[in-house]
């Protein structure tokens, strides 16, 4: 799996640091309100996981999975809801933790949709940004790391879903997409 890693780009000390830095401000930021965290599947899970470790207030947590179609040239933003909420939102502040922000068209959609829900708040954290392929006017009110325009692999981040479970972010060599 490593071999076929161009370059590292976030390595394992550097993500623990960060997400421990988000999760105090996060701590800072959400002392004494209701907080609900939601993931959405797959990629945002283990960023999920060790970032609710470094909140330290009391918070629950929830998943969403969505498909988005046609995020090419002809993009409509089109995205799919294939696993909802188990709980409402409606007595919680809403932290929606996402593993990458790209076009920005999912997270467009996931926000309208969730505050539609009447949360009492509703933010998004994000561990990766890629600011220049935006398409939507949506920027995450925290950020891990900003990066340039490649495609990454990860640390929840797959292709073809292989390599989530690289401890690091790295970046594919292309002879593994021209296979
Ligand atoms: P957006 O709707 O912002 O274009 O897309 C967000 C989703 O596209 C992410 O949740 C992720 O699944 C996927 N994505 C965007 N950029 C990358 C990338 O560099 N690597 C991987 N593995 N997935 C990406």
């Amino acid at each position: 799996m490593e071999e076929m890693i161009s370059k590292v780009l976030i390595d394992q000390d550097t993500l623990k640091k960060r997400v421990a830095e988000i999760g105090e401000q996060l701590t800072n930021d959400y002392r004494g309100k209701e907080l609900l965290v939601i993931g959405i599947f797959k990629g945002a899970v283990p960023f999920l996981a060790d970032l609710i470790r470094e909140i330290k207030i009391p918070l629950r947590y929830d998943f969403m999975a969505v498909s988005s179609y046609g995020s090419g040239a002809v993009s409509s933003g089109a995205v799919r809801i294939l696993k909802d909420l188990d709980t409402t939102v409606e007595d919680s502040h809403v932290l929606i933790v996402e593993d990458i922000v790209d076009t920005g068209l999912t997270l467009k959609y996931l926000k309208e949709n969730l505050a539609r829900r009447h949360p009492l708040s509703l933010k998004i954290v994000t561990l990766l940004d890629k600011p220049d392929r935006r398409k939507v006017d949506i920027s995450p009110d925290y950020n891990g790391f900003t990066i340039p325009n490649e495609f990454v692999v990860g640390y929840g981040l797959d292709y073809d879903e292989k390599f989530r479970n690289l401890p690091y972010v790295g970046i594919l060599k292309p002879e593994v997409y021209e296979k």
